[in-house]
């Protein structure tokens, strides 16, 4: 892609909440999230977290997509795990201009608002890539 892209997230929506798909954390996701709680690491561990040797993640409840889902929105708004809050400037949409276009299908902020410049897209997209190393690079899993 070589121009810009837009997007602004729409009050009220919570549809990329409300996907099929898992939240990944990075640790220090877990601690934010833990401490905005108001709760041990362990504990919200124990609680809402599914670990492997490559990779955290949120426990999925049976009704819906996320634990944090509520009527209002994401619980831990402020805390939310990174991958959360840098969608939809993920590197799998971020680079192929088919895929950013295809998000808006779910996504009703994709194509509003105003002209993100793309280096900025791709250095959040980076983040999203250092954050989930082990997704992106390592192929651990
Ligand atoms: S789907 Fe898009 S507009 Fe809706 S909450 Fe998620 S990022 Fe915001
Ligand atoms: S943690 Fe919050 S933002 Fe992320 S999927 Fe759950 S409710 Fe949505």
């Amino acid at each position: 892609m070589d121009d810009g892209l837009r997007f602004t997230c729409q009050r009220g929506c919570t549809n990329c909440c409300e996907r099929q798909g898992f939240v990944y954390l990075t640790e220090q996701d877990l601690r934010n999230a833990a401490r905005y709680l108001g709760m041990s690491v362990a504990a919200f561990e124990r609680r809402y977290v599914y670990r492997t040797a490559h990779l955290i993640r949120l426990r999925k409840p049976r009704a819906s997509q996320c634990h944090f889902l509520g009527p209002n929105g994401c619980a831990i708004h402020p805390a939310k795990p990174t991958q959360c809050r840098l969608f939809p400037f993920w590197p799998e949409l971020v680079e192929h201009r088919a895929a950013w276009n295809a998000e808006a299908q779910y996504c009703p902020g994709i194509g509003t608002g105003p002209l993100i410049q793309i280096g900025t897209a791709v250095e959040t997209a980076d983040e999203m890539r250092r954050a989930y190393s082990a997704m992106y690079f390592d192929r651990k899993l």
